[in-house]
């Protein structure tokens, strides 16, 4: 069992009036900036001019470009895209890593495969919520917080620990529990979740069930409501109770089909898959093809996003959820 952290684990005084730089304001730099600041923590944004910069600003904090934000930071909280960290840290953030500063995470990515690989003398942490961004601002202002995982990379100062709890704690994730682990296991775990459950492996079920049922003559609209959009409903009882719960909710004869199909659907043969992914990832050859991806121009990932963009299913999914848009 990994070990839990609560409220009474964690400490603010670890981090109070330490200079607490997000690297990026998008889905999680926003989320985490805010309930830092609102726990009275000081935060500054590192951020280029855009969109981002502007609603830093609108919201109320002060931004200042990456490379100011990384020299005046106590604590470096890099929330960039995976793909353009290593790059960024390079330019902009190594020049001011100097020893006793803390360099944060949300993902482990880049220290896992080496894309950054950080000087003596710093401490290297992650805290990583198990969350979407407004997911985690929203349990936040209702008092409450979502789970997280904190790891220790690197404890040159020997509070290193002390200071992810601190950030935990600001961010009410000790509230929900936060769970420690190693940056590897987030890392390939969290990557083997999104590829082969919760992101890739739901997206190919949900259109191949759909595929199915239109191949076949069934009105899309009909295909949709089956495979899509009642998933939600599905997964928020298992969320609820877990799988048994499901089951329990649903009639006898959904439950009767589901026991005795669902083997048909997801083999042996995926379970070998699933392995080969986790192979992949362990071995760092998916990060590899990823990066090379993305600095090559990102060609293949942009022409895959437009081929999917296509999919009868994003037709058919645009006008029946307009039907549900309120007045
Ligand atoms: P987003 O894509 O939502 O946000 C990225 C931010 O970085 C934006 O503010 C963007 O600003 C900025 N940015 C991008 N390129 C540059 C650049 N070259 N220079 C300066 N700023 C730049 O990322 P996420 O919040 O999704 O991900 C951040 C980290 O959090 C990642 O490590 C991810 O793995 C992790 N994470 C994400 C979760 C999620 O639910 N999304 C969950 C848990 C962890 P601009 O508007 O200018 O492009
Ligand atoms: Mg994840």
């Amino acid at each position: 069992m990994a070990q839990i952290f609560h409220e009474k684990d964690a400490s603010l005084d670890s981090v109070k009036g330490k200079t607490i730089a997000v690297i990026g304001y998008g889905a999680q730099g926003r989320a985490q900036a805010l309930m830092m600041h609102d726990s009275g923590l000081n935060v500054v944004v590192g951020i280029r001019p855009g969109k981002s910069a502007d609603n830093a600003k609108a919201d109320g904090l002060k931004t200042l470009s990456v490379a100011e934000a990384a020299e005046k930071a106590d604590i470096i909280h890099v929330l960039l895209p995976d793909e353009v960290q290593g790059t960024i840290y390079e330019k902009e953030i190594l020049p001011h890593l100097k020893p006793g500063k803390v360099l944060g995470f949300s993902h482990g990515f880049n220290i896992v495969f080496k894309k950054i690989v950080p000087p003596e003398g710093v401490d290297v942490i992650m805290v990583a919520p198990k969350a979407p961004g407004t997911e985690e601002r929203k349990r936040y202002l209702e008092g409450f917080g979502v789970p997280a995982l904190i790891a220790i990379e690197k404890d040159s100062s020997g509070k290193a620990k002390d200071i992810a709890l601190g950030l935990a704690k600001a961010m009410r994730f000790t509230k929900a529990g936060v769970f420690e682990c190693t940056f590897a296991q987030e890392t390939y775990s969290d990557l083997f979740g999104e590829q082969s459950v919760l992101c890739g492996g739901t997206a190919e079920l949900i259109k191949a069930g759909f595929e199915t049922l239109t191949e076949r003559g069934y009105p899309p609209e009909i295909a949709y409501f089956e495979c899509l959009h009642e998933l939600k409903l599905i997964v928020d009882l298992i969320n609820e109770g877990g799988i048994e719960h499901m089951w329990d909710v649903v009639s006898n004869t959904a439950e009767y089909g589901g026991r005795t199909r669902g083997k048909a659907i997801i083999t042996p043969e995926t379970k070998k898959s699933m392995g080969k992914l986790l192979d992949d990832i362990e071995s760092g050859k998916f990060a590899e093809e990823w990066i090379s991806e993305y600095r090559s121009g990102a060609k293949n990932f942009s022409e895959l996003r437009k081929l999917d963009s296509e999919h009868l299913i994003e037709k058919t999914g645009k006008e029946i959820r307009a039907l549900f848009e309120k007045e």
